[in-house]
């Protein structure tokens, strides 16, 4: 046997070293349905404990809507539970198909095909669009799977500063003698909770014969004033030619993802992109809780609204609280701690308040950059937010945190 007690240790120091680190992580089991109120058991084997969600992606709260709870019993019914292929063989049903059309109207492109998740999204369409000849242009905050995907492309990559327009028409420019070039950049960038200058964006491929992409999977459902995404917020709908996002976030929760774009490369993934051709196709059950999603979101604006709402009674209420905060346009909300010890501490002590927000800390984010990252959802009621900002002032007096400076903080705790 090759799994040996050698190999067996080998993996054991490796699994140790992590936990020496502080980088192993251990996961909460969550007795309930995702909600804004939830039912904790942490660490495992302790009692249920209830808590306040604030670290979820349910932007929305329509992770366990009653509609669309209704509408994927709905496709349960009539549409069974799997179809036990990948959609060229016989995976597709009507519903996939219809499914694509609503999202290619909702984002305002002119084409969209599934994936079975955003990371699958990413993972294939660069390969099946880009080759040696061309050139990758990302933002250096990009997503993990955007990585990947990148790196099972044989196209040059290169990268420019977060969100440095400059350094992006240098690079720009530098490739100018390249068959194709990308802009790569996330819609949404989920740490700090900022969102890239699509318009910026826009004017430079224009200017320079490029390629736009953009990952709107934190932003897709809330973002802009109808909630199509960053590309809504900064006025260039039509100017995007591939937007990937994940119905795994606001658009339900559940899972799944899509390229949506420029007709041809939608094709070109519908040919070539392997997590497409070689993966499962989405559970019919899903695509009828997004298509009610989609509905849901296009009927009106209410629960986009909503979130904005309590996004500034949140950022606010922090604010007044005499915390840090990053600023930014979203519904994260990044609580500024900048020792990595300290936002253990806090997360933990917000915990025992009731309260469940991650800390967040190298190598996730730069050393000397933890905090405990928020997520406002248009599930939570004020009472659910008065209640966490009680319990985030109570922890924020006890580590004597509350209306200090950055330097302040960094002086009695380090970095
Ligand atoms: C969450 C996320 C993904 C992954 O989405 P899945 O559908 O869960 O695979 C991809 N890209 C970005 C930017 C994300 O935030």
């Amino acid at each position: 046997m090759a799994y040996n007690d050698q190999t067996r240790s080998l993996y054991q120091k490796e699994i140790e070293d992590l936990k020496a680190q502080g980088l192993f992580k251990q996961e909460r089991l969550i007795h309930a349905p995702q909600a804004a109120d939830i039912e904790v058991e942490y660490p495992a084997g302790s009692p249920l404990k209830k808590v306040i969600n604030m670290c979820s992606n349910n932007y929305l709260g329509l992770s366990s809507h009653p509609e669309v709870i209704k509408a994927a019993h709905e496709g349960l019914e009539s549409r069974g539970y799997g179809m036990s292929s990948v959609r060229f063989i016989c995976g597709t049903q009507d519903i996939h198909s219809e499914l694509e059309k609503k999202v290619t109207e909702f984002l305002g492109t002119e084409d969209t095909i599934l994936f079975p998740s955003c990371m699958d999204a990413n993972a294939g369409v660069f390969e099946a669009v880009l080759t040696d000849k061309d050139v990758m242009i990302a933002d250096r905050l990009v997503h993990a799977s955007i990585i990947d995907g990148m790196r099972l492309c044989k196209a040059m990559q290169d990268t420019y500063k977060h969100s440095d327009m400059a350094h992006l028409e240098e690079k720009l420019k530098l490739h100018r003698d390249k068959r194709l070039r990308m802009i790569i950049t996330d819609g949404v960038f989920s740490m700090d909770g900022d969102t890239a200058r699509m318009d910026e964006i826009v004017r430079l491929a224009e200017a320079h014969d490029a390629l736009v992409f953009v990952d709107d999977s934190h932003g897709s459902g809330y973002i802009g004033r109808t909630g199509r995404g960053v590309h809504e917020k900064y006025g260039v709908m039509g100017k995007i030619d591939i937007i990937t996002t994940t119905f795994g976030k606001a658009l339900g929760g559940a899972s799944g993802g899509c390229v949506s774009g420029r007709r041809e490369i939608v094709e070109m993934c519908r040919q070539k992109a392997r997590p497409y051709l070689f993966s499962n196709t989405i559970a019919p059950v899903i695509v009828s809780g997004v298509l009610r999603v989609l509905d849901l979101l296009m009927k009106s604006t209410e629960r986009r609204d909503k979130l904005e709402r309590n996004t500034e009674f949140w950022r606010r209420g922090l604010k007044e609280a005499g915390f840090i905060l990053k600023e930014g346009d979203t519904s994260i909300v990044p609580v500024m701690l900048f020792n990595a010890k300290l936002s253990q501490d806090v997360s933990r002590d917000l915990y025992q308040e009731g309260v469940y927000a991650m800390g967040f800390f190298f190598p996730v984010v730069p050393k000397g950059q933890a905090r405990i990252r928020t997520q406002v959802s248009a599930g939570h009621e004020i009472h659910h937010l008065e209640k966490a900002l009680e319990a985030f002032r109570k922890v924020g007096k006890k580590y004597d945190i509350l209306g200090k400076t950055k330097d302040e903080i960094i002086r009695a705790y380090g970095l």
